[in-house]
């Protein structure tokens, strides 16, 4: 066969996954071409323009860790940074920041026409190259060839795409760019297992529509946190979003047009995000609750787009006129550009290998929203692991697995290939049930070394890690350098139990009374040791006896698969138990633990409380 050009991998799509893939197999020095229907699209955020989150955030942290592009992207373009659930623990904080559209694409831009080994291709992808079953490169539309020994299929929501507005239907990938038709077409010839799903977002308002004086404020935080562990901070200006909600009287004209609505209407068979509700979701399934909370978040510095997010919606545009102008201080606001949901094609996750790489196409990976997740974190995170390891087949190297222990991307893709997925699946801390361990903080301690033992990661980063590491080292090894008994630490205001065992300074740190100077003053020497690092080893020490019992926890758990449920076992009002999975238990009855972890949405710390109240049941039934 005529091969215009050869590559070691080839990527279709320049989405959240496609970038990561891109990158992360040039990184490991294989030639990669990115296909992509329009490179000025490369980067694009199809939803809001907003990157991380719970859970979210974590992914981030770990494709940074792995030297990936989305981190450091999002620090050059954020416009807010807020680290949520920051009255929590660091375990379940999740790093997000508001990014401006245009900065973001920008900076992908920028690190893609960076990196070596990287070509961009313009054009679109018909069809795939198979030699003795084995894919083997893609067709574009012009009739080229493109020639691989990996290909990397990342077409988000492009592949059949339909977008609705009301009961008006028309094929489109996201609104503006067109759907992919052939090659959806081919790959229900060759492909795995395809199925429907759905998303949505809100209408776009003109900003100078609002009336942001008589709106609450959301400023960023004082002190911003990153998401890349190499930025330091902010480098454009920074803006305030404002806070309106919605009322009786939105939610009248909801309820009064839910059958002009695409979703309620019946024109859409896909399954949308259940934890991304549309405003016809939230009247309809929370019908009891008077308002809901909408976000005004500026689209970029120099535009007066505003994304509110929490209204999406498939109503008719005029229907999502008459409910935007009834939120105070969108009296008279003008919308931009409708609100619309799309619906795509996406294939079974379980059809894939822990690489990605189907198991029944040798060859071709997949990543991202095609794999059934929604959100660009979780595109991004599967793409970096699809590109790792597609070059690793191009090199004919050992694949990266990332595991549950190791990385939120580990427990995603674990989900997807043992749970499969009935509705877009998005991360979750409830997600990891070592969750403790896989903190955002600690993704650089979890993953870097991992990554270059890839050849995923740079040489500013390995310098920057090789530093910090020893940094940590030798910051430990100070604090632990003397230890002191209790009378000792209680002359210097340390008051501990009177148990005679003596302690070090690294002992100490974790705990919430001991402050900078007193540790100072226990061991002059930890001077040496910066403000960042020392804050880093106090939380790995916190956290260290917390996750050694999550581990016991955990194992617990995997041993406790054949635990019995009884038939009439109560879980309505189980404290900690999310309504939602009280109902779905209640409804679908398992017989064992092993059925109920088996329930989509149900979780590790789910699963650990119904343990526990088992164990009560079992014990009250006995006595
Ligand atoms: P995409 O970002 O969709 O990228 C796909 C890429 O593939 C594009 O570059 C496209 O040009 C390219 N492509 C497709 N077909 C071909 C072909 N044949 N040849 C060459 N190139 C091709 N996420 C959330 O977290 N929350 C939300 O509320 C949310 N709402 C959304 C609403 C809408 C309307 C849409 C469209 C998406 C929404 N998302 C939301 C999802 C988010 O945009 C995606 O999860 C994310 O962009 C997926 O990344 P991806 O790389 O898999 O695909």
């Amino acid at each position: 066969m005529f091969h215009v050009k050869h590559f070691g991998v080839v990527v279709i799509g320049g989405g959240h996954a496609g970038v990561e893939a891109a990158a992360a197999a040039a990184r490991r020095g294989v030639q990669t071409a990115l296909v992509t229907l329009s490179a000025a699209g490369i980067g694009t955020m199809s939803c809001n323009p907003a990157i991380g989150g719970l859970g979210k955030g974590h992914l981030v942290r770990e494709i940074d860790a792995l030297d990936g592009v989305m981190a450091r992207a999002a620090d050059l373009a954020g416009i807010q940074f807020r680290l949520l659930n920051r009255s929590k623990g660091p375990a379940v904080q999740g790093p997000r920041a508001q990014a401006d559209r245009k900065l973001y694409k920008a900076a992908v831009q920028v690190f893609l026409a960076e990196q070596q080994n990287l070509e961009v291709v313009e054009g679109e992808v018909v069809d795939l190259i198979f030699e003795g079953g084995v894919c083997k490169g893609v067709v574009l539309a012009d009739g080229s060839l493109i020639g691989s020994a990996a290909v990397i299929l990342t077409a988000g929501t492009f592949l059949n795409g339909i977008i609705h507005v009301g009961d008006q239907r028309r094929p489109g990938g996201r609104v503006g760019d067109p759907a992919s038709e052939r090659l959806a077409h081919r790959l229900r010839e060759v492909g795995p297992g395809r199925g429907r799903l759905k998303t949505g977002t809100p209408p776009r308002l003109d900003g100078r529509t609002i009336r942001w004086d008589v709106l609450e404020n959301q400023p960023g935080d004082a002190d911003p946190v990153m998401f890349s562990f190499l930025s330091k901070a902010p480098v454009v200006r920074q803006v305030t979003c404002g806070i309106t909600e919605t009322n009786e009287k939105t939610h009248d004209i909801v309820r009064a047009n839910l059958h002009r609505s695409a979703m309620y209407g019946g024109h859409i068979e896909g399954v949308g995000p259940r934890y991304c509700p549309s405003i016809e979701d939230k009247v309809v399934r929370f019908a009891d609750k008077a308002s809901h909370q909408v976000f005004l978040e500026p689209e970029g510095l120099d535009d007066d787009t505003i994304y509110p997010n929490g209204i999406s919606s498939s109503l008719p545009v005029e229907v999502q006129e008459a409910y935007v102008r009834s939120i105070k201080g969108l009296e008279a606001a003008v919308i931009l550009q409708p609100a619309y949901a799309i619906e795509y094609d996406f294939f079974d996750p379980r059809g894939l290998k822990s690489t990605l790489e189907s198991a029944t196409v040798e060859g071709l990976f997949l990543a991202g929203q095609i794999n059934g997740t929604t959100g660009y974190e979780e595109a991004a995170a599967q793409g970096l692991v699809a590109g790792c390891n597609a070059a690793a087949r191009a090199l004919q190297t050992a694949p990266w697995i990332p595991t549950r222990r190791d990385s939120y991307i580990g427990v995603m893709i674990d989900d997807l290939l043992n749970r499969g997925v009935t509705e877009p699946y998005r991360m979750f801390t409830s997600r990891a049930e070592f969750r403790l361990v896989l903190r955002a903080d600690n993704a650089d301690q979890r993953l870097t070394d991992i990554g270059m033992a890839q050849g995923l990661v740079g040489a500013v980063r390995a310098e920057a890690w090789r530093r910090k590491s020893e940094a940590l080292r030798l910051g430990r090894q100070v604090l632990e350098s003397e230890s002191f008994t209790p009378h000792e630490l209680g002359l210097r205001g340390i008051k501990l139990s009177q148990d005679g065992v003596r302690r070090s300074a690294l002992q100490l740190i974790a705990l919430p009374d001991v402050t900078a100077a007193q540790l100072l003053d226990l061991v002059p020497a930890a001077a040496q040791i910066g403000a960042e690092i020392r804050a880093q080893i106090g939380r790995d020490v916190l956290y260290a006896q917390f996750s050694a019992r999550q581990n016991q926890d955990a194992g617990a758990l995997s041993r406790e698969d054949l635990v019995q449920i009884p038939v009439d076992f109560l879980y309505r009002d189980l404290p900690g138990l999310s309504k939602e999975l009280q109902m779905k238990l209640d409804r679908l009855r398992p017989a064992t633990l092993e059925a109920a972890a088996r329930i989509e949405g149900m979780t590790p710390a789910a699963l650990a409380l119904l343990l526990a109240r088992l164990r009560r049941h079992e014990r009250a039934a006995v006595r």
